[in-house]
């Protein structure tokens, strides 16, 4: 299960709910939302109960706040930082798209759509996240590196933290987050068809149904540890300020 705590303040904006007013000027000035109405927003999602394999907290926790809310109410595995240096940030982040209808993202430079500006899924109109100008990325990449990025010592200190280069390929950046896990691989070889077989059912297109396209965001976590509720891992802050 991916949650993503920007997806969740994103999708309030477009649908003009309070949170989404109360958050939409901040987030499209790159500025951090206050702690109170993120700490709401996790605990609400966290709630729902619908994780119960486990979850990855994409965006979160991004202050030393956050980090310590984290740490006292959860279970937490692991912490995947995805190191890309902000000239990499920089160039993806502004090749970014979202779809207007649907909200899937896409990225000029690893994922296009098939037909320019068109978003494969709905046919909706693919246009930059308001947060997506130089102007809103300096401010972000300011507060990964004076906030988000020392919050990384925190779950140091606890050996939760795996550094994987998000500079390759996000196929070549997912195996090595396995590797360094110790998750057997994603595509495990399909057994040989009978002789007799037509066809592997295999439709084409994106290999894994996901057509985000950037390697700064996510953490893993494994299903639980004998405990009833609470198992997540982390990664501060989407590890950069590009998801
Ligand atoms: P993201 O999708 O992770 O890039 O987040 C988009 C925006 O949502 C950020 O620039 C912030 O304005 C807000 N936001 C998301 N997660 C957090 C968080 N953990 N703390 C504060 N603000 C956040």
């Amino acid at each position: 299960m991916h949650i993503s705590v920007g997806d969740i303040f994103r999708l309030n904006v477009q649908q003009h709910t309070k949170l989404g007013a109360q958050v939409r000027r901040t987030m499209a000035a790159g500025e951090l939302v206050g702690d109170d109405l993120v700490e709401g927003v996790v605990k609400a999602r966290l709630a729902e109960h619908d994780w119960n394999f486990g979850f990855i907290i994409d965006g979160f926790p991004r202050n030393e706040r956050q980090a310590e809310f984290f740490l006292e109410s959860y279970d937490i595995d692991g912490v995947i930082h995805l190191d890309m240096p902000d000239s990499e940030v920089r160039r993806r982040v502004l090749a970014r798209r979202l779809c207007s209808g649907c909200g899937m993202d896409y990225n000029l430079l690893a994922s296009s759509p098939q037909e320019a500006g068109k978003c494969d899924v709905c046919g909706g109109e693919l246009i930059p996240r308001e947060d997506d100008t130089e102007e809103a990325l300096a401010v972000r990449l300011r507060d990964y590196h004076q906030k988000t990025n020392p919050v990384l010592d925190i779950f140091r200190r606890k050996e939760y933290v795996v550094t994987v280069d998000a500079r390759p390929d996000r196929e070549l950046v997912q195996q090595a987050i396995r590797a360094k896990l110790g998750l057997p691989p994603r595509d495990l070889p399909r057994p040989a068809p009978a002789a007799d077989s037509k066809a592997d059912g295999q439709p084409g297109g994106k290999a894994d149904g996901q057509p985000s396209g950037q390697a700064g965001g996510q953490a893993a976590s494994q299903p639980g540890r004998g405990q009833p509720s609470g198992q997540p891992a982390s990664q501060p802050g989407g590890g950069q300020p590009g998801e």
